[in-house]
């Protein structure tokens, strides 16, 4: 976490008050929601009252789909599409927005892991409620067209939902998106895990999914997480502050460490997709032979944790529904370990890694599955 969240997140657990009520108490605490948001509101380039504060992108991703579906219940538009490679967080929503009336189908990617806006438009009808797609992946790290994708949806009347969780160090506003919804999360930004946010354009037909209080303008019951809110706005307030310095900490590290392992494992790795057009902190890389299971745990005894799948989902054996979208065989999927670097990495750390890595790789090599 940077040490802004942390001491953000620190001051407020020493208040007391809900910030629902009115006393003199809860309009301290209320106050430091309105700081956080004012943060976001900034950062977003949006009004105030657009931000909704959630437990983080999963649900303000299931917020949003399942939202406008309920909203729309008994409207025309039946299918939602979503690009082959959103986080679990959309893809797994299909059966319950089935059992909604809804139809969530997927709009294939091309081997280098990005949408083809064609593909949308070929898709996009009068009966799509929504589009779905994601502005990095948080696998391979590809940005996607998202304005593009955007376009072609508001063309046919779609609502658009955006999941940039990856995406805060970049520079962008929501209308360069053309997103009318939008999923960020605090722990992908040096903020507290547990905390995130969920933008939504004025107007939007949307329902409420937690009930049970007025909080968040009716827009999501329950007493905030305020000590998780504050430490996401103060990580927030950094980012407003300093971006760029953060995305190439990363970048300087990412490099540090490819440049390392060509010199100490040269030759028995590729990068999964060209990594000029990823997210600055991101390398995912295939390992052919190698079962990255093995790698992992290899690594891991040398101290050094990546992951394989989502890290969302590490623990899972099967390999990479996003690598598989791609088109990898499952092998090859299976071959493939992301790599990521935070804003606090450093380029000597990196190459302490790539060492590892390459002595990992040593241990391991020819291994498969058993
Ligand atoms: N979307 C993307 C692209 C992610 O990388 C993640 C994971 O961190 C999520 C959604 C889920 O976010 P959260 O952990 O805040 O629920």
């Amino acid at each position: 976490m940077l040490p802004e969240a942390k001491q953000a997140a620190r001051e407020a657990m020493e208040l007391s008050g809900n910030p629902s009520s009115i006393h003199a108490h809860g309009r301290r605490v209320r106050d430091l929601l309105d700081v956080a948001r004012e943060a976001l509101a900034d950062r977003l380039r949006c009004a105030f009252a657009e931000v909704v504060f959630t437990s983080g992108a999963t649900e303000s991703a299931n917020h949003a789909l399942l939202g406008l579906a309920l909203a729309h219940q008994h409207g025309k538009r039946r299918r939602i599409l979503a690009s082959a490679i959103e986080h679990p967080c959309v893809l797994q929503l299909a059966p319950v927005l089935q059992q909604l009336g809804f139809r969530l189908e997927t709009v294939p990617v091309s081997r280098d892991g990005v949408c083809d806006p064609e593909a949308w438009a070929e898709r996009l009808s009068d009966d799509v409620l929504a589009a779905a797609i994601q502005h990095a992946n948080n696998e391979v790290g590809t940005i996607q067209p998202v304005r593009e994708v955007a376009e072609l949806a508001r063309g046919v009347g779609a609502a658009v939902f955006v999941d940039a969780v990856q995406t805060m160090f970049e520079a962008w506003t929501v209308d360069d998106l053309g997103a009318d919804l939008v999923a960020l999360s605090g722990h992908k930004i040096g903020g507290p895990a547990g905390v995130g946010a969920l933008y939504v354009r004025a107007g939007t037909r949307l329902n409420a999914l937690i009930r049970g209080g007025s909080q968040e303008r009716e827009r999501r019951g329950g007493t905030e997480n305020v000590p998780g809110i504050a430490g996401f706005g103060a990580a927030v307030r950094v980012l407003l502050r300093n971006a760029g310095g953060l995305r190439e900490a990363r970048a300087a590290a990412r490099d540090a460490f490819l440049r390392r392992l060509a010199t100490v494992l040269p030759g028995p790795w590729t990068p999964t997709v060209p990594l000029d057009g990823v997210l600055s902190g991101h390398a995912h890389l295939l390992f052919p032979g190698v079962d990255a299971e093995r790698l992992l745990i290899a690594m891991d005894l040398l101290g050094v944790s990546a992951s394989a799948g989502s890290a969302c989902s590490a623990g899972s054996i099967d390999p990479s529904p996003v690598l598989l979208a791609m088109g990898l065989d499952p092998e090859t999927a299976r071959s493939g370990v992301r790599f990521t670097f935070g804003w606090s990495s450093t380029p000597e750390e990196a190459e302490w890694a790539a060492d590892r890595v390459a002595e990992a790789h040593r241990r391991v090599a020819g291994s498969r599955r058993g």
